[in-house]
């Protein structure tokens, strides 16, 4: 780590990751596309160690919750060092706290991280953090689903991994982002490849008949369906912003 107010002018997104286990970092971002991306210095990754920031002899960060209850709860003077010093001086990242109680991270929210400066992302462990310095410091609770995880960090691993392949320059000529899930609102088409034939069953004959038009009305179609049956949420929105879109053309 640089020393504090010192940090160089750079131009990479970086990612701070605040963890009790830096070890994990950077585990599956340090291979395929984030990981070349990361050697080429498209994105940075700082892990640090919470237990660095602490005071106590024994490097101790929890304590029990106060009230009772079971578990231990990482204490705020501990987090909150190590977040200052992860970010010494404002320079724009927002500072992200991994928590099931955060909104649900959306391909909107990871486009718009992804065109920032980057992200200071902080990883609970065991009940979670002192509500004191998710306040004092605004931390943003992000979500990966209603689902709960043993510690931040596989949620940190995966938003970071769909921020990075957005970064310019990581997909490369697969810079098939605009058709994806999410994109508009739909979740994909299906797709296929060789063989023609498998187990008996054939590519949709559509597909192979060279038909740019009647493939594309073909995918639209599909996406459609497969929204509406899977994710009626993403469907009512999709059809919602589709009538807006009809009357703005009429007006
Ligand atoms: N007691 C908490 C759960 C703690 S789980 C509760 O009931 O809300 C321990 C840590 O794992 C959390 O601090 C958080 O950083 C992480 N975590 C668990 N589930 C997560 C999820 N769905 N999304 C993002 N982070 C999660």
């Amino acid at each position: 780590m640089t020393a504090r107010g010192k940090t160089p002018p750079r131009k990479e997104w970086l990612a701070s990751v605040l963890t009790l286990y830096p070890e994990m970092f950077p585990g599956s971002l340090g291979l395929s596309l984030a990981g070349k991306a990361l050697e080429s210095g498209i994105w940075g990754l700082q892990a640090l160690d919470m237990r660095d920031f602490s005071s106590h002899k024994h490097r101790s960060v929890d304590d029990t919750p106060s009230g009772g209850g079971p578990g231990m709860v990482l204490r705020p003077d501990v987090v909150a060092t190590a977040l200052d010093a992860a970010m010494p001086e404002d320079d724009g990242r927002p500072m992200i706290y991994l928590s099931p109680r955060g909104a649900p991270l959306t391909q909107k929210r990871v486009a718009d991280l992804a065109a920032g400066p980057g992200a200071v992302l902080l990883c609970g462990r065991f009940e979670g953090v002192d509500e004191r310095v998710i306040e004092a410091r605004g931390l943003e609770e992000v979500s990966l689903g209603d689902f709960v995880l043993s510690g931040g960090e596989p949620a940190a691993i995966s938003l970071l991994d769909a921020c990075v392949r957005l970064l310019p320059g990581v997909m490369g000529a697969e810079a098939s982002g605009s058709e994806e899930s999410f994109e508009n609102g739909l979740l994909e088409y299906p797709h296929y490849t060789r063989p023609q034939v498998w187990e008996g069953r054939e590519i949709p004959k559509v597909l192979t008949s060279g038909h740019h038009g009647k493939v594309a009305a073909w995918r639209k179609k599909q996406a459609e369906e497969i929204t509406r049956e899977r994710r009626p949420d993403l469907w009512s929105t999709y059809r919602g912003d589709k009538q807006k879109d009809q009357s703005n053309e009429s007006d």
